[in-house]
């Protein structure tokens, strides 16, 4: 095991910078994920710490050592890529054993390793099959066991759930997890779906077009994203976003106000009239039997069994314009397509973005990455 250090990696193609200036260590045995958008540049960054891409410039360490002139083969770490492939001619003992054996350790040594990573991985029924007689996702921990079995330093995981279905998509994110807590290899996931970061990760590396947005535990960066882009991004159902108007009575929604804490006024330093993004999360909208804050017109329901979710459409002055809200609610209110809804927000719950920039203003920064 080792821990991972990035220093200002930087990687340009001909036409486009795929990442810049990225800069994070992983320590040895933690679990990271990287997540953001389709090209934002994470399979790169992978790549490159497998040494299956050049670096443009800055530094790449596995522990101690700076790799960036070792080829991919000697720096003792395991990749599974979405597309994991397994030797179709052989069965799942040889799979599990290939790579032990391509670094000539001994017939005894590779018998006890592929069971033991077989048990973990609840496969060891399976060492006599051919990967053709298996199932999509034990064909998957196949591939997870072999990466395994070889003792890496570091595991590099590019989407390897995505062709699952989504049963098996969560209960393998669960072994997932279980696994690292077992083995503890230092492990560097990629992902494009929030849910897994958010409950895979000791860390999350938030990146939007090649940049790093944010890097946190999983409820900091929830809680307190550095920015618009990182506060829509995690998340589901998404933050609502709406556009604001500073008014000395609150937020001035299009015709509709909503209150602000108090502390906002010396936070925000804003001036009247000055236009802000504002964000409130699905949970913190809440159907009102009095006047609330702001007033909805119901237009989509999806039933989810638990909960409802209720999409509306914000009253506003000039008809055409209205921004769409998404919320929950618990099916024994009994809401309809067409309703009007008062709904109440927690001004303290308010996030709010500078417009231009994106970046966070309220909640004020809590820890600094
Ligand atoms: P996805 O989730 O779609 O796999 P990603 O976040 O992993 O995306 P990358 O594959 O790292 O993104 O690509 C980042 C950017 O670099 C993209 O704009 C991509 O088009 C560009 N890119 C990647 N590889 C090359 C290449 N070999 N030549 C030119 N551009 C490339």
């Amino acid at each position: 095991m080792a821990k991972v250090r990035l220093e200002g990696i930087t990687r340009r193609f001909s036409k486009a910078t795929a990442i810049a200036d990225i800069t994070f260590t992983v320590p040895d045995g933690q679990f990271w994920v990287l997540v953001g958008p389709s090209g934002c540049g994470k399979s790169t960054i992978l790549r490159t710490i497998a040494g299956l891409e050049t670096t443009t410039s800055g530094n790449l360490y596995i522990g101690d050592l700076l790799v960036n002139q070792i080829p991919a083969r000697q720096r003792d770490v395991a990749m599974v890529f979405q597309n994991y492939a397994l030797y179709p001619h052989m069965t799942v003992a040889e799979n599990l054993a290939f790579g032990l054996r391509m670094r000539k350790a001994n017939e005894q040594a590779i018998r006890e390793r592929t069971q033991r990573v077989a048990q973990i991985l609840n496969i060891d029924h399976l060492l006599d099959r051919k990967p053709r007689q298996l199932s999509g996702g034990q064909q998957q921990r196949v591939a997870l066991g072999r990466a395994i079995a070889r003792q890496p330093q570091v595991f590099l995981l590019d989407e390897p759930l995505s062709n699952l279905d989504a049963q098996l998509r969560d209960d393998t994110r669960a072994e997932l997890k279980q696994l690292h807590q077992q083995v503890g290899i230092t492990t560097i996931y990629v992902t494009h779906d929030q849910v897994e970061a958010m409950t895979l990760a000791d860390q999350i590396v938030v990146l939007d077009r090649g940049q790093i947005q944010q890097i946190g535990d999983p409820q900091t960066v929830y809680a307190h994203p550095a920015n618009r882009m990182v506060a829509t991004f995690l998340g589901s159902p998404p933050m609502n976003l709406l556009s604001a108007r500073y008014t000395s009575q609150g937020f001035w929604v299009q015709g509709q106000t909503l209150p602000y804490p108090p502390q906002l006024q010396s936070i925000l330093q804003a001036e009247i009239g000055q236009m802000f993004d504002l964000g409130i999360r699905p949970e913190h909208l809440q159907v009102s039997q009095e006047a609330g804050d702001l007033t909805a017109i119901v237009t989509v329901l999806e039933p989810l069994g638990r909960e409802i979710l209720v999409r509306a459409l914000l009253e506003t002055e000039q008809t055409g314009t209205e921004p769409i809200l998404t919320f929950q609610v618990k099916p024994d209110l009994g809401i309809q397509v067409g309703d009007r809804l008062s709904l109440q927000v927690d001004p303290n719950q308010l996030f709010v973005f500078n417009t231009t920039s994106g970046i966070t203003l309220y909640p004020p920064k809590r820890n600094a990455n």
